[in-house]
């Protein structure tokens, strides 16, 4: 898939509509448009990475900033201290149907183990 044709680059770009919670010059957090849990949000890179099959050296810095603003997400939800899941399906077979990398930030509720 070309980066024209992904949504979230386009929301990244701002082509797409969504509820931005948080947004650096590498990373952009939104509001899940199905949330699963009273807050559900989406961290993603600006950089169109398809999955996180994708990781590299060089992608390092990057993809510990997109783990550092998902703690932040989660603390200005009000999360951090009831509980929160970071989730990053990875591959169809594992549920993923966006392919660019994007972290779940899930909470504000009970949240069972295993997933399914
Ligand atoms: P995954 O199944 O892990 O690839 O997650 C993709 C997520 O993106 C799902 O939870 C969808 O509800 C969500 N989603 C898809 N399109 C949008 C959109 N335009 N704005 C916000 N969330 C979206």
């Amino acid at each position: 898939m070309s980066e024209q044709e992904c949504i979230f680059c386009r929301v990244a770009a701002g082509e797409i509509k969504a509820e931005i919670v948080y947004e650096d010059e590498r990373a952009v957090a939104f509001r899940d448009i199905n949330p699963q849990a009273p807050v559900h949000v989406l961290v993603i890179p600006r950089e169109h990475i398809a999955s996180l099959s994708d990781a590299s050296p060089e992608r390092d810095a990057l993809f510990g900033h997109l783990l550092r603003v998902a703690a932040q997400v989660a603390a200005v939800e009000g999360i951090s201290e009831s509980g929160f899941r970071t989730v990053v399906n990875n591959g169809a077979g594992a549920g993923q149907s966006v392919f660019h990398l994007h972290l779940h930030v899930i909470g504000g509720r009970r949240l069972s183990w295993p997933p399914g």
